[in-house]
């Protein structure tokens, strides 16, 4: 499933999609193509915009608990959110703080390094979530669309999204059988080479802030 929030992001950085974009489509594609992101980006936000008030939050406050139910326990820390999301971590860190506040996070200190935290979301967090996120508006959209035109715009808003973080430098969040740090222990089981730890069926379905796309 394509991220919601880094589809909303790419809309929101003209100057960047546009350099982007026009280095692999001519200008009439790229502009073309800014102009659905950006109609896409707006609806959605509203909407989500319009949910989120009805329980005192603000879009960017659904981004981070949506980004913390589906990453890694490598990539849940203050420092991974403000990487995904692209925000300083003094915002990053009073978004939390309310989030706590409101409890719908909660946080833990790392065993082994003290000055590291790890959050979560609680289950009244993921309960609201569930009901938030995706908006309504692009279910019901997508759910009258051809499932053949779904995995179609699936694919090629990933390849999007891949090659934008790639042409910047950008981490590119992705799960670990695109990544070329997978592996296998000895017993057959789901091994990271680059954290030489054991990984579950759990975690290697979730977004990592230290994959690199495979060669
Ligand atoms: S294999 Fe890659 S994506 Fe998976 S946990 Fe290791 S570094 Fe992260």
């Amino acid at each position: 499933m394509y991220r919601l929030d880094t589809i909303i992001k790419l809309a929101e950085d003209l100057k960047l999609v546009k350099l982007v974009f026009s280095r692999y489509y001519n200008p009439m594609d790229s502009n073309s193509l800014y102009n659905h992101l950006e109609r896409l980006s707006e609806l959605l936000r509203t909407d989500l915009r319009k949910s989120g008030i009805e329980h005192g939050l603000q879009p960017v406050q659904l981004e981070v608990l949506h980004y913390l139910s589906v990453c890694n326990r490598y990539s849940d820390t203050p420092l991974a959110v403000s990487e995904y999301l692209g925000q300083t971590k003094g915002t990053v860190s009073q978004t939390i703080k309310v989030l706590e506040q409101k409890g719908l996070l909660l946080r833990r200190t790392d065993a082994e390094d003290k000055r590291v935290s790890h959050l979560a979301l609680t289950p009244r967090g993921s309960k609201l979530l569930d009901r938030l996120v995706p908006p309504p508006m692009l279910t019901n959209a997508s759910d009258k669309l051809p499932e053949k035109s779904r995995i179609q715009i699936n694919q090629a808003l990933q390849q999007l999204v891949l090659a934008l973080l790639q042409s910047n430098g950008m981490k590119s969040f992705g799960v670990c059988r695109t990544c070329r740090y997978n592996g296998r222990s000895k017993d057959g089981g789901y091994y990271c080479n680059l954290i030489k730890q054991a990984l579950t069926v759990d975690d290697v379905e979730r977004l990592c802030r230290e994959h690199e796309t495979a060669a």
